[in-house]
């Protein structure tokens, strides 16, 4: 949901900063501070964040570990368990006395396993959480002759991780390669990615990545995702190119890539393929759309699209643009359906700039705007308006630094030096001389504006002259958060002008309304077409408009992630397989990319709601009876020491459910008890407490 303004400075980008948030504490013991104390059968469990070492290795082995533990509980056990023992049962397999139950060579393959693949992008895991009750295979069959297959990988059911492959004979192109930001969903995600399982398996086929822009729902996966389908050389044009490399360069173990640098008056060929380009107004320099021709066709991407034009009628600039497709044969169309459910035409980036140079220009005293990094035209024409005007102008925010530096070293931004000042010195100037950029208009922790709404920001401190623009517009479930950080900024008396409060137009989105798109489909008349980019609604209401146009609804096909559609017949007909690409969801998660079981998602859940509680105990094997009182830690459930007397209760139950389950059992089984013991605790915690926290018993035999 993130991406549907290509916020890239919701978090800094590569490994940086993943460790902050994370909320889970996972003890075997309390007592055992450090990793290195942990036995190789307890390997399971990852300590908590601030006891791991500061050089980061060793945690980036915990968590994988961990993962792969509960890959393989999930490959055995039915997962539609009840809560609680869901989180036991994976429990089960990780303590001590599962080794008894596993066959010691297939735990120490694992592990030199998990060992071989230490760095990013070469961990290919198997299984999807979607296939539960096995391997999710790669079942499409082989591609006949002359048949065209298009397979949107992703960013068909959501705003992100765009991906779509290109399949004709012995040559697939893929083009962009994207990632979407983690939501309330899946907790401790940072990224999701495209799955590219049916491009790893046909990767010497693959002739190239084409991508369109430099936002990172196109870019964002590169770095995770090139190994994986044999770094196949990249296609794009200047900028796109610099925001790839510069991002690359967080991630130094990876292989180098191959970019070659494309203009719009190129065509390329790939394989058996021709490749042309087209230039798309979008929020970025350098949006390019993309032509695929083939014997029957072109098949075009123009990526994510808008129009630039003044009352709702187009600019000469995109006439011209669009004029080569009246001479085009367009056998497909795949388009950006972002906005599709906004009426007539979206607002001109040109109008906003307007706007923004006249507040620019007008305000008396320190501005400061928040605005995405990722509109790169919007902050470019900001810089030259307080140049203009005679302001000095501060970036705040990595991202956005990144992103200026990025566009003064291509010479896109034509300011003097000076104009823009480090933040230190902002005191040396007059305060209606001062204009601050910043990151942080969602309201992101992290980000530079919600570090000055909290007085926590070193050099900038808000005071009641100073106004504050948010140049964005909320993203879907950010409301709170900028509701938070409004109220911040408000409580230091600063004004701020929203893009809702704003008399005039100082936000635009970067993806056309239904009117645009209308226009575009006009213009390139495509015998077929897929709505990409959105979710499935915004999809349906596409396909509406195609129909609308004109369109037969067979010539039209709504995909999901995965869902593979062939061109056949001399291009005259239009089908979808019944066999899916793999779609499971991958995610990366700390230095682990795979597909984080679906379990270990609901278990975050739990935990958050509900929190923990582990029971420590010693079982005699010979009697079956309880070495001592079990020891019990929980975190995020109720507050032990004011809890005394549930702590007594449970303390009963746990002995007497061991001790009642054990009678007569020889040798102990260790799996069954902690079962039982999981269940009569949850019910226990749950009728005194009304909270389901997950109940972990580890059971040790002595
Ligand atoms: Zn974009
Ligand atoms: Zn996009």
């Amino acid at each position: 949901m993130y991406n549907r303004n290509n916020n890239n400075s919701r978090r800094p980008i590569g490994r940086g900063g993943i460790n902050n948030a994370r909320p889970i504490r996972v003890y075997v013991n309390p007592e055992n501070k450090t990793p290195n104390n942990i036995a190789p059968q307890n390997a399971g469990f990852s300590m908590p964040v601030e006891n791991r070492p500061h050089h980061a290795p060793f945690s980036a082995d915990t968590v994988r570990i961990a993962s792969g533990a509960n890959r393989r509980i999930s490959e055995q056990r039915n997962v539609n368990r009840s809560r609680p023992s869901q989180a036991t049962s994976q429990h089960s397999h990780l303590s001590p006395s599962s080794g008894r139950r596993q066959s010691p060579q297939r735990g120490a393959g694992e592990r030199r396993d998990k060992h071989s693949d230490r760095k990013i992008g070469t961990r290919v895991r198997e299984r999807s959480p979607r296939g539960e009750n096995g391997s999710e295979k790669d079942n499409v069959p082989p591609i006949e002759k002359d048949v065209i297959r298009i397979i949107p990988l992703g960013g068909v059911e959501q705003i992100g991780q765009n991906m779509t492959a290109i399949e004709i004979n012995n040559d697939i192109i893929v083009i962009d390669a994207g990632f979407q930001f983690k939501d309330e969903d899946t907790p401790g995600i940072d990224y999701i990615l495209p799955n590219t399982k049916y491009l790893e398996e046909r990767k010497q086929k693959i002739r190239a990545l084409v991508i369109t822009h430099g936002h990172l729902d196109h870019i964002g996966g590169i770095p995770y995702i090139m190994d994986r389908i044999g770094n196949p050389p990249i296609y794009s044009r200047s900028l796109t190119t610099m925001m790839i490399k510069k991002r690359q360069e967080e991630f130094s173990h990876l292989k180098p890539l191959d970019i070659k640098v494309v203009e719009k008056a190129d065509r390329i060929k790939l394989g058996n393929l021709y490749v042309k380009f087209f230039s798309v107004t979008h929020t970025i320099p350098d949006s390019m759309g993309i032509i695929i021709e083939t014997p029957f066709g072109s098949i075009i991407n123009p990526g994510d699209i808008k129009l630039d034009h003044v009352d709702g009628v187009p600019t000469e600039a995109e006439e011209k643009e669009y004029e080569r497709f009246g001479k085009e044969k367009t056998l497909l169309l795949m388009m950006d359906s972002t906005n599709i459910d906004n009426p007539g035409f979206s607002t001109p980036e040109s109008v906003v700039c307007k706007n923004l140079d006249e507040i620019i220009k007008n305000t008396k005293n320190r501005l400061i705007i928040g605005m995405f990094s990722s509109q790169i035209e919007r902050m470019i024409n900001v810089i030259t308006s307080a140049e203009k005007y005679g302001k000095k102008v501060v970036i705040e925010g990595r991202s956005m630094k990144n992103n200026v530096e990025i566009v003064k070293a291509m010479g896109m931004i034509k300011t003097k030096p000076e104009t823009i000042i480090g933040v230190e010195q902002i005191d040396n100037y007059p305060s209606d001389r001062i204009l601050v950029l910043a990151t942080g208009a969602q309201g992101d922790e992290f980000a530079a504006l919600m570090r000055m709404s909290t007085k926590s920001h070193k050099y900038l401190k808000i005071n009641n002259r100073d106004t504050i623009l948010l140049s964005a517009s909320i993203v879907p479930g950010n409301e709170r958060a900028v509701q938070k950080l409004k109220d911040n900024l408000a409580r230091q008396g600063a004004k701020i002008i929203h893009y809702r409060t704003s008399e005039v137009y100082i936000h635009s989105t970067g993806h056309g309304n239904r009117g645009e798109l209308e226009w575009i489909h006009k213009k390139i008349r495509p015998q077929f077409f897929i709505p990409i980019h959105g979710s499935h609604y915004m999809l349906r209401v596409h396909e509406e408009l195609a129909k609308s146009l004109g369109m037969p609804i067979e010539n039209i096909t709504v995909p999901d992630n995965g869902t593979v559609i062939e061109i056949r017949d001399g291009g005259k007909k239009m089908f979808r397989l019944k066999e899916k690409a793999p779609s499971g969801l991958v995610m990366v998660d700390g230095f682990s990319i795979g597909d984080v079981q679906e379990v270990v998602i609901r278990d975050r859940q739990m935990l958050a709601q509900d929190g923990m509680f582990v029971i420590i105990g010693s079982i005699n094997t010979g009697t079956g009876k309880l070495k001592k009182s079990p020891d019990i830690i929980s975190r995020g459930f109720v507050y032990l020491r004011e809890s005394q007397d549930l702590l007594q209760e449970a303390r009963v139950i746990i002995k007497k459910t061991i001790e009642d389950t054990t009678k007569g059992m020889n040798p102990i089984n260790f799996e069954y008890i902690k079962d039982i013991l999981t269940d009569n605790v949850s019910r226990f915690l749950f009728q005194q407490t009304a909270k389901r926290p997950i109940v972990i018993p580890v059971l040790l035999g002595v």
